[in-house]
């Protein structure tokens, strides 16, 4: 087996690779740097995907809270491209290779945040810059018939101790100056990044599985009741919120809108394919981030 990881250098991408390399099966990563077991994606444009690829993974993607960044329309445009053209590169490809399945990430942002229940059976329109985002990054993964296998997940906010949010605002909650964002009444659509891991082996793996599925765990909860979560796992008080405004003039309204806003996700398509969480609910999951050195 082969499976190739555009983004295998990043966090989800890394944590993909290894666990691959645990079930005996080889990686090749696509990177914008060269390297040992790598390719560019410009090698990827000219020469196609190695011959012997079995399966391909997108998880590639320009960290879109990066703070040092201005929210400009350039940025917003190598947002765009670093998932929608990558996964458009790759789906070409997987249509001239032999693959047997094309495994990518979206985000929750595809649903709007207003309250409604929804799960993978809901069809949404666009409704700002981040739900197009996602409907055009999953339009670019489409594949003609009869190519590979196709599946996309939509993930919420991953949580693992050395990665993406649980690592960005460690030390302030580790020094009890953690809080909500915002009012904390949003909802916080969420993952495990272990189980995320898992849903993309259980996608690698099972032929009946195709489409759409949320990457969230099944457990619903809001800002301020994972604010209290965590911080309770490092034993802190987290009383110290950060106020939307703040957010808002840090980051730019369309961009604090990630932390602020939140989508009633349901993993109904990820439960029915029978799929078994490590760590359904936050609490299961917070207790093992109160490790101050912890490897995933
Ligand atoms: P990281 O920032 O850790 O990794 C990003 C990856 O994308 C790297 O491998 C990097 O590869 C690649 N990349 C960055 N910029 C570009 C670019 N301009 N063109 C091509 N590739 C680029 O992110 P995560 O692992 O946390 O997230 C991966 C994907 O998952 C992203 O698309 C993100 O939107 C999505 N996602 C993440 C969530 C989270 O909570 N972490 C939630 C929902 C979705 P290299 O530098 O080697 O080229």
């Amino acid at each position: 087996k082969h499976v190739v990881v555009g983004g295998g250098t990043g966090y989800i991408g890394s944590c993909i690779c290894t666990a691959l390399h645990n079930l005996n099966v080889r990686t090749t990563v696509i990177s914008r740097m060269p390297g040992p077991k790598r390719i560019t994606w410009q090698e990827l444009e000219t020469n196609g995907l190695p011959k012997d690829t079995t399966a391909v993974i997108n998880v590639a993607g320009l960290n879109i809270l990066d703070f040092k960044q201005r929210w400009s329309p350039g940025f917003k445009q190598n947002v765009f491209n670093s998932r929608v053209k990558t996964t458009q590169e790759l789906a070409k490809a997987v249509a001239c290779s032999d693959a047997k399945a094309f495994v990518t990430i979206s985000g929750v942002a595809y649903y709007p945040p207003d309250g409604k229940d929804y799960t993978e059976n809901d069809k949404c329109e666009k409704y700002d810059f981040l739900s197009g985002l996602c409907h055009d990054w999953e339009a670019a993964a489409q594949l003609p018939k009869d190519s590979a296998r196709q599946v996309t997940i939509r993930s919420g906010v991953v949580l693992g101790r050395t990665g993406g949010m649980i690592q960005q605002t460690f030390l302030p909650f580790f020094f009890g100056v953690g809080g909500p964002l915002g009012s904390g009444t949003q909802y916080m659509p969420w993952i495990h990044i272990k189980d995320l891991i898992n849903l993309f082996i259980h996608a690698l793996k099972n032929e009946n599985v195709t489409g759409v599925y949320n990457g969230v765990a099944p457990e619903l909860i809001t800002n301020a009741e994972f604010t209290k979560t965590f911080a309770s796992s490092l034993s802190r008080p987290a009383f110290i919120p950060l106020p939307a405004f703040v957010l808002k003039a840090l980051l730019n309204e369309e961009r604090a809108k990630i932390m602020l806003e939140g989508q009633k996700v349901h993993p109904k398509r990820v439960l029915e394919s029978g799929f078994k969480y490590e760590y359904p609910t936050i609490k299961e999951a917070c207790d093992q981030f109160g490790v101050l050195f912890y490897k995933e």
